[in-house]
């Protein structure tokens, strides 16, 4: 599927060049705005792949606008700048800006920046949910390890004895050990 993007710049003409740009580089743009507080509205509403934005605009700016983005959703963003404004955007990779690209914008530099921004998106994607299975896992091993101390007490046990009846079990009702291990603890929540 074509990455979806969003194109907010307040230049007319630049706006419609970069979605002539973007359309033939093979990508969707899929929605289109001239000021900031058009961008939250078009995030909110499209969720896009990435979201290019310039900063000068009027209204709101594309910074106070990926301040209020990154804190309702994940929406990428590269940011579109005079070479004057690189400290603000510096700033700005503290919330969800992913890069930044140079006025004037041609095919040749949008792009690669473009490319780079997709794919530091699709990275951050995977590492957040490496660390959620991470953390799943580890919420699993922790239920692990109370079911088993429950039927060690319940059923007087010891601990290989008690992880070995789980495991049968488990094994016999063909579920994770996590899901034996929550039966376990809803059984003898009373008792406990
Ligand atoms: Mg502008």
């Amino acid at each position: 599927m074509k990455p979806k993007i969003i194109v907010i710049e307040d230049e007319a003409i630049l706006r419609m060049d970069l979605k002539e740009m973007l359309t033939d580089a093979g990508y969707d743009v899929i929605a289109e705005g001239d000021n900031g507080e058009k961008a939250i509205e078009l995030a909110h509403q499209f969720k896009p792949d990435l979201m290019i934005m310039d900063i000068k605009m009027p209204k709101m700016d594309g910074l106070k606008a990926s301040r209020i983005i990154a804190k309702q959703s994940k929406t990428p963003i590269l940011m579109l700048t005079a070479f004057s404004q690189k400290e603000f955007v510096e700033d700005a990779k503290k919330a969800n800006v992913l890069g930044y690209l140079v006025k004037p914008i041609s095919e040749a530099n949008l792009v690669p920046a473009v490319e780079i921004a997709l794919s530091q998106a699709q990275q951050r994607v995977q590492f957040e949910d490496e660390l959620l299975q991470k953390d799943k896992k580890m919420n699993a091993r922790k239920q692990i390890e109370r079911a088993k101390g429950v039927l060690m007490k319940v059923k007087k046990l010891n601990e290989q004895a008690a992880y070995e009846k789980m495991r049968n079990f488990s094994m016999k009702q063909q579920v994770s050990l996590e899901r034996t291990a929550n039966a376990i603890l809803k059984k003898y929540a009373n008792d406990m």
